[in-house]
């Protein structure tokens, strides 16, 4: 089989994938002609890092042949797809070629299980090894880590790349069990505590110690071992099985206390050819995705715990309004806020007031009292924020209307022709 056939196949069986967002890794380049490739700069894009940056990676399969039989999966065993097999280095040349080419920043590398975990992670390991050590490629590098595979693998893995990633597959371990029976649920949290300890202990090391007195001369100190500098990050199937969003949201905040995951990826079931009985038949609305990628960021940003996030009886985020109104539209006793006084917590859950929004308004209230002309100032959407605030210069705003959910609700809008795409995480 030709190398661009592989290419279309295992590309292709890659884009289920979502976990490959680029961000947080340390900065290198290959100016002064040293090495290839860098971890900044975009090229044609292809994902979005958290920050909104545009990043641009080759992501693909080593393989689609697979020996395990995850039903919600186009490349289990029994599925009948067409299959193909990289040789480790086709990878390396693909990823070079790409990259002296401009369109590609680095290499999101996954794989199905050929023969065993340790078999294919070897390959997989390889493939970031010879690009790391022979081609001296300081591009980026996001491995799919095999959760069965060694420790002694997880281990080499994150000397080589930037981001790790272990998908938890599915919220529950009753869900894994019955759609992905040859997974162990266990395996792969003990693989994400393994991969947090080497983390944290790289990070240790390259922490310097606060002296207690001062020494004539700084002592030497060894350069501190590498390991996944972008830390690890997982992808949960939205959708595959019967759990709420509460129970989704549940798992997400237990992966990022107990594992220090970056990010938690969701990935909305997509119904695939000659799928398993049992499997939904549709997808889930996309923006059930992105309601839930709404409430992590309020997990991880704004303060908001998990269990108070998902307020309707059902375990299900409202679809028509994002998480944060229908947590402020369910809690009016809680405001308004006194925009002078009110704490930076409190600020942060003010529907319509942003990360940078808050920090703005904290800095120049130090100086001087905030009116509302500094909102507009700011570029704070007044709509939705007055009806929870109190500030010197504006009106009451209906925090006790009775139509104030309609009212901030978005309206649905046409799509036209010439709507330019907007951006997503
Ligand atoms: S192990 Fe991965 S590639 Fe194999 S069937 Fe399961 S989800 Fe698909």
């Amino acid at each position: 089989m030709d190398l661009n056939r592989k290419l279309a196949i295992l590309a292709d069986a890659a884009k289920y994938d979502a976990s490959c967002a680029s961000s947080g890794t340390h900065k290198r380049d290959s100016v002064g002609g040293r090495g290839i490739g860098s971890t900044e700069g975009a090229g044609i894009c292809h994902s979005y890092a958290p920050d909104g940056r545009c990043i641009s990676l080759l992501k693909i399969l080593l393989t689609n042949y697979c020996v395990y039989d995850c039903l919600y999966c186009i490349n289990r065993v029994s599925s009948n797809v067409d299959r193909a097999r990289f040789r480790i280095d086709e990878v390396v040349q693909l990823t070079l070629d790409f990259y002296r080419r401009n369109c590609i920043e680095g290499l999101f590398l996954s794989s199905g299980i050929i023969r065993s975990p340790d078999y294919t992670m070897e390959r997989v390991v390889e493939v970031a090894r010879v690009l790391r050590e022979e081609h001296d490629f300081r591009g980026y590098i996001h491995l799919k880590t095999i959760p069965e595979a060694s420790e002694e693998l997880l281990a080499r893995a994150g000397r080589y790349a930037d981001r790790l990633s272990i998908n938890v597959e599915l919220p529950t371990s009753e869900s894994l069990r019955v759609l992905a029976p040859e997974k162990d649920g266990q395996a792969i949290r003990r693989s994400m505590a393994r991969l947090r300890i080497h983390i944290d202990d790289a990070k240790a090391a390259a922490t310097p110690t606060v002296a207690t007195s001062q020494p004539r001369v700084a002592p030497k100190r060894a350069r501190a071992p590498r390991f996944a500098p972008a830390g690890q990050s997982t992808q949960m199937i939205v959708g595959a099985d019967a759990s709420d969003d509460r129970s989704i949201l549940t798992t997400s905040a237990t992966l990022y206390g107990a594992y220090r995951l970056k990010r938690v990826y969701y990935s909305a079931f997509s119904p695939i050819p000659d799928a398993a009985r049992g499997l939904p038949l549709a997808a889930p609305p996309l923006v059930r995705e992105h309601r839930l990628y709404q409430a992590d960021w309020l997990m991880r940003f704004y303060g908001f715990a998990h269990d108070e996030i998902v307020g309707a009886s059902d375990g299900m985020l409202a679809l028509d309004i994002d998480p944060k109104l229908a947590w402020a539209l369910a809690h009016r006793e809680k405001f308004p806020v006194d925009l002078n006084r009110a704490p930076r917590e409190m600020l942060l859950r003010v529907p319509g007031l942003g990360v940078t929004s808050v920090k703005r308004l904290l800095d120049t209230r130090r100086i001087r009292t905030l009116r509302v002309d500094d909102l507009s100032r700011l570029k704070v959407p007044l709509k939705n924020v007055l009806p929870f605030i109190t500030v010197p210069g504006a009106a009451r705003n209906g925090l006790d209307d009775a139509n104030l959910a309609a009212r901030l609700r978005p309206q649905p809008r046409q799509l036209s022709l010439f709507d330019l795409p907007v951006g997503h995480g």
